[in-house]
C-alpha cells in the first residue's frame, strides 16, 4: 500500500534544523515519504548546512532510503525511507557539526529496529545551541531508559566548536517489549547539585574563576565536592563548557554554558546560575531543552502501547511547540499543552 507522505513547511514555528530531524525521523519510523520544504527559512543562512545533512545521510545509511535534494544550501528534501535497520553505524560530523543531533535523528528508529545496534559518531560534542554530551548521558538518556529501551553513551573525546574531533559511541537495545510510556509530573526531592567547568586546552585558572563565582551564587563548594573540574583527554579542545547538574528523585537536569572570547569567566558563571535558577522558580519537571527533546520518544511509546502519558516544564519554548506541531502530522497522536499550576504540562494522547 503505498502511503501518503508527511508534507512539512520548515519555515514553520521555530524554522530550524530541528523540524528537519524530527521529520527523518518520524519518516524513518512510520515508513512515510517525508517532502520538506522551506528547511531552515527562520535561520539568517536557510537550507542544509553541513550539520544538517549529516542528518540527512544517517537517517538514509540506517533505512537504506533516498533522499533527493541533500545537498549544502537546499531548502527542500524528499526523502523515501526503506525498512529500519539495526548494525554498526559509524558518522563523521565535519566542520564540527553536533553528534548529539544526528545521534537524537536517528535514535527513534534504532528505537524500534530488528535489535541492538551500536553508533559511533565523531564531530562536536559541546556545541552552541545543541545539547553537550553530558546532557544527553544524565539527563536524557535516562529517561528513554525508562520506556524500555537500552541507551548506553560512552564519550570518548571531547570536541568542541569550531576545531571538533569529539568522539563517542551509542549502544541502542530496542525493548523487547511494547515501548512502556511513563508520566514525569514531578522533580521529588534535590538529592545532589553540583558543577564542573572545562577547559581544555585553555588556562586553567578560567575554570576556577567560573566555578568560584557560580559557587558563590549558589553556595557550592570545591570541600563539599559540589564544584568540579574534571580531567581532560590528550588532545582535546580548545574549549570551555560550564555546567551544572541538578538530580532529582524522579529527574536528573544537565544545564551548560559556553565559553566565549567576548565573555569573562564570570559572566559566563551568571549566565548558568540565572538559567539553573530560571529552573529552581518552576514547579515543572524537565527544562525548556529536555522539555522539547522528550517530546519525540514520549509520542513513540505512546503510538506503539495505545496509553496516554504526560510530564510538565518548567516553559514552553518555541522549540517544544514546533515540535508538538511537527509530530502531530507525522503520528497519529494527539498533543495537548495546558498551564499547570507553577509549570505547564504536556499530555500524548493515541488517537483511535
Ligand atoms: P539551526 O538553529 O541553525 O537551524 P539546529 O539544527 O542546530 O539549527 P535547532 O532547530 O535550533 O537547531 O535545535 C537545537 C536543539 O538543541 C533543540 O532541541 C534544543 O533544545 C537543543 N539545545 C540547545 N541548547 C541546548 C542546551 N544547552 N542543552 C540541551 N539542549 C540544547
Amino acid at each position: 500500500m503505498k502511503m501518503h507522505s508527511l508534507n512539512l513547511d520548515g519555515s514553520t514555528g521555530e524554522g530550524g534544523g530541528q523540524i528537519l530531524r524530527t521529520g527523518l525521523a518520524l519518516a524513518m519510523v512510520t515508513g512515510r515519504p517525508l517532502q520538506i520544504t522551506r528547511i531552515r527559512a527562520g535561520r539568517p543562512k536557510p537550507g542544509l548546512m553541513r550539520q544538517h545533512l549529516a542528518c540527512v545521510q544517517a537517517a538514509v545509511a540506517v533505512c537504506g532510503g533516498e533522499a533527493e535534494g541533500a545537498e549544502l544550501g537546499s531548502q527542500t528534501l524528499q526523502f523515501t525511507p526503506g525498512a529500519m535497520r539495526a548494525g554498526d553505524y559509524r558518522f563523521q560530523i565535519a566542520t564540527a557539526g553536533s553528534c548529539l543531533l544526528v545521534l537524537q535523528t536517528v535514535l527513534p528508529a534504532l528505537m524500534l529496529a530488528d535489535g541492538p545496534s551500536k553508533v559511533e559518531l565523531s564531530g562536536g560534542t559541546h556545541n552552541p545551541m545543541a545539547p553537550p554530551f553530558d546532557f544527553l548521558e544524565r539527563a536524557f538518556a535516562p529517561l528513554v531508559r525508562r520506556l524500555g529501551v537500552g541507551l548506553d553513551l560512552q564519550l570518548q573525546r571531547r570536541g568542541f566548536f569550531p576545531a571538533g574531533g569529539g568522539e563517542l559511541v551509542a549502544h541502542i537495545t530496542p525493548s523487547a517489549q511494547s515501548l512502556a510510556p511513563v508520566d514525569v509530573l514531578e522533580r521529588g526531592p534535590l538529592m545532589n547539585g553540583w558543577a564542573e567547568a572545562l577547559v581544555p586546552g585553555l588556562a586553567r585558572n578560567i575554570a576556577t574563576r567560573e566555578l568560584e563565582a557560580l559557587g558563590q551564587r549558589m553556595g557550592w563548594t570545591f570541600e563539599a565536592g559540589q564544584l568540579r573540574q574534571p580531567a581532560t583527554r590528550q588532545n582535546e579542545g580548545p574549549g570551555n563548557a560550564l555546567i551544572a547538574t541538578l538530580e532529582y528523585a524522579h529527574i536528573t537536569e544537565v544545564f551548560c554554558q559556553l565559553g566565549e572570547r567576548s565573555l569573562s569567566a564570570e559572566q559566563v558563571a551568571k549566565r548558568l546560575v540565572d538559567e539553573v535558577r530560571d529552573y529552581q522558580r518552576s514547579s515543572g519537571a524537565l527544562g525548556p531543552h529536555l522539555a522539547d527533546q522528550w517530546m519525540l520518544p514520549l509520542a513513540l511509546a505512546v503510538w506503539r502501547s495505545g496509553q496516554a502519558a504526560s510530564y510538565t516544564c518548567t516553559e514552553v519554548t518555541q522549540h517544544t511547540a514546533t515540535n508538538a506541531q511537527t509530530i502531530a502530522l507525522g503520528l497519529p497522536v494527539k498533543v495537548q499543552i495546558t498551564p499547570a499550576e507553577g509549570a505547564m504540562r504536556v499530555e500524548i494522547k493515541p488517537m483511535p
